[in-house]
């Protein structure tokens, strides 16, 4: 690998491009409980090669051309959505500014992502600003361990949860599960992220189908979706139902 974005993965699908950087020590505003439980730290993310990757990303972030070369990167591409950091966060209120050029130059690209350096007051007034770009979701990241998260316009919070026990006690428009043995649309008031909910469904989700995390306005529609009751099937597993088959099942 060569470095630079990448198209798709397991979950992304194949119609989002991602950027990444080494986990951990590019995330200023880690908490303990993100930093144990961290996805990016084994499996896939531990190889060799991804790391070296990820590590060449970060040497061509400091870059003072790093702006430019990301954008030809996503014109070159044709990027239609680009996740960025599925490892790794805004480690810098320089590196953060560039962003800042870069979704300016590409209004064709959607940009979305998770945060918790919103903790780092340096940096957090770079991302308010990319939060006010019309191409940029941004979202601010939360988990029990850590002070609730600021709350701003056009930014939504997503919280971490560590067991089916671990409710969020404020507001969050998304709960994204560590533990996913059970099946769960919603924790409290929250919904949960439909690839992490643990049902058996008919057809892939990936972020590419699901799309709320960057098309607000699908978010209400798949909440409603959501709201539709669970069964077991024959094999006493918890599937979803659709509402005009659930009498059947
Ligand atoms: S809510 Fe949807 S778009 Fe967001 S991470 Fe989960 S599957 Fe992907």
């Amino acid at each position: 690998m060569n470095g630079g974005i990448f198209p798709g993965n397991g979950k992304l699908g194949p119609g989002i491009w991602s950027w990444s950087l080494p986990a951990i020590t590019t995330c200023p505003g880690r908490s303990k409980e993100c930093e144990k439980l961290c996805y990016a730290t084994s499996g896939f993310f531990a190889m060799p090669s991804v790391t070296g990757t990820y590590r060449k990303n970060w040497e061509t972030a400091k870059a003072p051309d790093f702006s430019r070369r990301m954008l030809a990167q996503i014109l070159v591409n044709r990027v239609d959505v680009l996740r960025i950091h599925v490892s790794g966060d805004f480690y810098d209120a320089a590196y953060t500014a560039k962003w800042l050029t870069i979704v300016r130059a590409a209004r064709r690209t959607t940009f979305y992502c998770y945060t918790r350096s919103w903790r780092d007051p340096k940096i957090l007034p770079h991302l308010l600003a990319l939060a006010r770009e019309p191409n940029v979701q941004l979202w601010f990241s939360w988990d029990r361990a850590m002070p609730y998260p600021p709350r701003v316009r056009r930014v939504r919070i997503a919280y971490m949860s560590v067991n089916d026990a671990d409710v969020p006690e404020k507001h969050v428009d998304l709960v994204f599960r560590t533990n996913r043995r059970s099946a769960m649309k919603f924790l409290g008031k929250a919904l949960v992220c439909p690839h992490e909910q643990g049902l058996q469904r008919k057809s892939r989700l990936t972020c590419t189908t699901c799309r709320i995390c960057f098309e607000p306005d699908r978010f209400a529609a798949v909440r409603r979706s959501n709201k539709s009751r669970l069964a077991r099937n024959r094999q006493g597993k918890l599937i979803e139902v659709p509402r005009r088959t659930r009498r059947k099942v």
